[in-house]
């Protein structure tokens, strides 16, 4: 009966001690967290010439809308929040703004609401990280002020500036004079396990950047930042007049392309509303 005892408890140690390889042999093949994401509608833009957005002057003279989203990053080690939009006081007009002529911004449905729905307030907010200070990206960040900001150096030293990369403005970012940063060159790992990586793409602006999740069933997403402006602009490599370095945003666009390829990843263009519509529709989320 003991012999019997004993050979059960050698058993179970020798289980166990197999169970903690098999686990440190998954978590070095990079299995994916359990992470998840979510879309939330943060905007629109509609603009009569998309001129800017090609400097081949293809689009000249032609209108064109823009999704803008958010997406919330749910890891089991926190929140991130990934772009705020145009800003929920647009909501509040009916009529939404022009951010300048011809390019008018709305806010349908305001991004704490949105929050309000998974059961979350600005301050469960984790980190918060930008592709860029453009204002279309930057519109709720102030409401983040408990979140830790990633933020690659030389977006915020463009930014902060004498000459600022064009539709870039510190009022909507303010509160990062208070918050905890975390400054970053290149790209990062956010979680330290591979999951959640912030891809330096510089050319639109100086620190642009795409984010890259690996999720546990949907497999690698690559969320473009503004390295492209729709499907098309990707297929044709438009470079946009904005834009603050077209050399480096080509390099970006092959590193992109390379990344993309390798990892047979989903590709989610954030100002094109088809990527958008054809995500799962809040508040469903991809894992
Ligand atoms: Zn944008």
């Amino acid at each position: 009966m003991r012999i019997i005892l004993s050979l059960s408890r050698v058993t179970r140690g020798l289980l166990s001690m197999l169970l903690v390889a098999l686990a440190t042999f998954v978590h070095a093949a990079g299995a994916p967290a359990d992470i998840r994401l979510y879309v939330f509608d943060c905007g629109r833009i509609d603009a009569r010439d998309m001129g800017m957005f090609d400097d081949s002057g293809a689009l000249d003279g032609r209108p064109g809308t823009m999704s803008v989203p958010c997406f919330l990053i749910r890891h089991p080690k926190g929140i991130l929040l990934w772009e705020t939009g145009l800003g929920d006081a647009i909501a509040d007009r009916p009529n939404g703004i022009d951010f300048a002529p011809g390019i008018h911004g709305s806010v349908r449905v305001k991004l704490v609401d949105q929050l309000k729905t998974l059961g979350l307030k600005p301050s469960d907010i984790d980190y918060l990280a930008f592709s860029h200070w453009h204002i279309d990206h930057t519109g709720n960040a102030n409401l983040f002020r408990h979140a830790t900001w990633i933020l690659q150096r030389r977006e915020l030293a463009a930014a902060t500036s004498a000459t600022p990369p064009p539709f870039e403005s510190l009022a909507p970012v303010s509160a990062y004079r208070n918050a905890r940063i975390r400054l970053v060159d290149g790209d990062t790992d956010v979680f330290g396990d591979g999951s959640v990586e912030l891809l330096l793409l510089p050319g639109h602006t100086p620190g642009h950047q795409a984010l890259q999740l690996r999720l546990p069933h949907a497999g690698v997403v690559l969320l473009s930042g503004d390295l492209y402006h729709s499907d098309e602009a990707r297929r044709l490599r438009r470079v946009p007049r904005i834009n603050v370095d077209r050399a480096a945003t080509l390099a970006s666009m092959d590193r992109f392309e390379a990344i993309a390829a390798r990892a047979h990843a989903r590709v989610v263009i954030q100002h094109d509303p088809r990527d958008i519509a054809a995500l799962p529709h809040f508040p469903a989320c991809l894992h």
